[in-house]
Order: structure tokens, then C-alpha cells, then sequence
């Protein structure tokens, strides 16, 4: 790995200035993707700017509202055991929990998973799903706005994902059919059943993560599985890769979104 400036953070502010001083500054979270990709020499930042102990950065919270509060650096572990979360929105901590493996969970964290974007990730069908918005040190971005593409979203040079809110749903669940050596999705179906709305993302089967329209319609007509029997997507938007084929994910996509219903079904 190169040679790189290190600098922990100590408050929002902190880190914009420290990021503001070089152009090739990056923020580093967990480290999970970051490191990594150092490390293989497909990122090279000249600085990194720790936010780990930002402590605004962190923990879970409800509003008056109902809407929850989660701080862009809480590790997955800490989402997996929230008790707000088990109570309220128990399909997010269960996501947390099927992350990689225990030494990922305890240092990967919400805001790098977003900013991320990895196609095979979980979080952002998550966001997708229940229509979260994504707080940044400089504005509110719904997730439907805020996915691009591969690995793409649309944040700003240097732009600092500070929490993410999520609306909390009737009922919602996350299925995925994992890779069993990463755990990171082959497919993954989010489902979130509101009063009026029906959403629903897909992770892992096509090039970024994306709503189910299609679904969604039908599902707000007539929320069974029978409304969706007969509905695919087809193989040619699907990844074809080592792990999976894009025939085999387009199945699994039918098959976890109509799981997904069964599990929701009140
Ligand atoms: C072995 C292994 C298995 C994994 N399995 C899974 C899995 O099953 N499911 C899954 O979803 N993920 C999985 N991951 C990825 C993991 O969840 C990462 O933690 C996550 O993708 C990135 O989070 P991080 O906090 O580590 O971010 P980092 O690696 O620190 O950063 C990732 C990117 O986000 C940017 N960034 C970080 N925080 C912010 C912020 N607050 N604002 C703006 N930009 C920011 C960084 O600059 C960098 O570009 C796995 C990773 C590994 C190594």
C-alpha cells in the first residue's frame, strides 16, 4: 500500500476542514471496502479522515415522529443489537446481522455501506425499500435519488454522509440468498409494507440496487402472492458472474420477493 496522511476527527466541522485541505482526501469509516481497495491499489487517497468518533456521528434514535435516526458511522454490530430497532424496525437489524462476518459487523458501518454502493450490498435496499433520506453535511437526499449506479450515488467530492432516517413501515422484511464465503447478496428482495404504498428493492441481482416497480403496483392492488405470480424480471438485467448466473438470479428474485409477501402478510 502507498504512503497516506491519517487524521482522526473529532467533530463534523473537523472532518470537513481536514477533507477541504487535499484533494485526494478520503473519509474513512469502518475501513471494510476502503482498505481494501487500497490495498489491491484501486483506491489511492493521499489522506484519510477518520469520522469514527464523531460522536454525533453515531447511535440510533426515534423522533416524535416515529421516524428513526441512525448516525452514518454505527457499526453494523450496533444496528444488529439495537433495541429501538428489534421494537421498531426489526427487518433492519436482522440485515445487520446476516452482514459478512462478526469482524466486519463490528467495524463496517451504515454511511460507508451507502456511500459505497457495492451492487451486492444490503443497506441500500434497505434505504430504497423504506424510502429513507440520507443526511449530509450539506443537504437531504432521498434514496431514490441518491443511487446511480455500480458503486455510484450521487455525492459531491468530499460530501459527508452524517445519518440516515428511515420512515417506519406496517411491515417489512429482508430476504437475501447470501454468497457463502462474503455473505455479501447473490439476491436480495426488500420488502416494506406502508399504510398506502408498497416498496420494493432488489440487491445483488443487477447492476446496482433498484425498486421493483412492476411488483410494487400489483402488490398495492392485491398484496398476495398471487398478484405477483406471474410477474419476472428477465435474465439480460441480471449479473452473469462466477458466483451466479443471470438466469439463476432472476429466479431467486421471483422467488424471495414472493417469501417476502408471505412474510408480510398481515
Ligand atoms: C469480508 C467482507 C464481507 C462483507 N460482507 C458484506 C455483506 O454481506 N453485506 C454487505 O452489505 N456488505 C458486506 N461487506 C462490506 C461491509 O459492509 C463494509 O463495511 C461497507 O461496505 C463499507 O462500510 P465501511 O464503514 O467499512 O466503509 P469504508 O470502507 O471506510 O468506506 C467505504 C467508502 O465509503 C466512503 N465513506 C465512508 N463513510 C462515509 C461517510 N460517512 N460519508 C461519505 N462517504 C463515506 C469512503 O470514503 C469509501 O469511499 C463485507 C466486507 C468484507 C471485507
Amino acid at each position: 500500500m502507498h504512503s497516506f496522511q491519517y487524521s482522526r476527527a473529532k467533530a463534523v466541522d473537523d472532518a470537513i476542514d481536514l477533507l477541504k485541505v487535499d484533494n485526494e482526501a478520503k473519509v474513512i469509516s469502518g475501513g471494510m471496502s476502503l482498505l481494501p481497495a487500497m490495498k489491491l491499489r484501486l483506491a489511492a487517497p493521499s489522506a484519510l479522515v477518520d469520522v469514527t468518533r464523531i460522536e454525533n456521528m453515531k447511535g440510533i434514535a426515534v423522533d416524535a415522529a416515529g421516524v428513526i435516526r441512525i448516525g452514518a458511522a454505527t457499526t453494523h454490530f450496533t444496528v444488529n443489537q439495537s433495541e429501538i430497532l428489534r421494537a421498531r424496525l426489526p427487518s433492519l437489524s436482522d440485515l445487520a446481522g446476516g452482514i459478512g462476518d462478526v469482524q466486519v459487523r463490528y467495524r463496517g458501518t451504515i454511511g460507508g455501506s451507502l456511500a459505497n454502493n457495492d451492487p451486492a450490498a444490503d443497506y441500500p435496499s434497505a434505504a430504497l425499500a423504506l424510502d429513507a433520506t440520507i443526511i449530509t453535511d450539506r443537504r437531504r437526499i432521498k434514496a431514490d435519488d441518491f443511487f446511480r449506479g455500480l458503486f455510484e450515488t450521487a455525492l459531491e467530492p468530499n460530501e459527508l454522509i452524517i445519518a440516515v432516517e428511515f420512515p417506519i413501515p406496517r411491515r417489512s422484511v429482508y430476504l437475501k440468498f447470501p454468497n457463502m464465503a462474503s455473505r455479501f447478496a447473490i439476491a436480495g428482495v426488500y420488502l416494506a409494507r406502508f399504510d398506502k404504498r408498497v416498496r420494493l428493492a432488489v440487491t445483488g441481482a443487477m447492476a446496482s440496487v433498484a425498486r421493483l416497480t412492476d411488483y410494487e403496483q400489483a402488490l398495492e392492488r392485491d398484496f398476495s402472492v398471487s398478484a405477483i405470480e406471474t410477474l419476472t424480471i428477465p435474465d439480460s438485467a441480471c449479473n452473469n458472474d462466477v458466483h451466479a448466473s443471470s438466469g439463476y438470479r432472476a429466479h431467486l428474485v421471483g422467488v424471495l420477493a414472493k417469501r417476502a409477501v408471505l412474510a408480510c402478510v398481515e
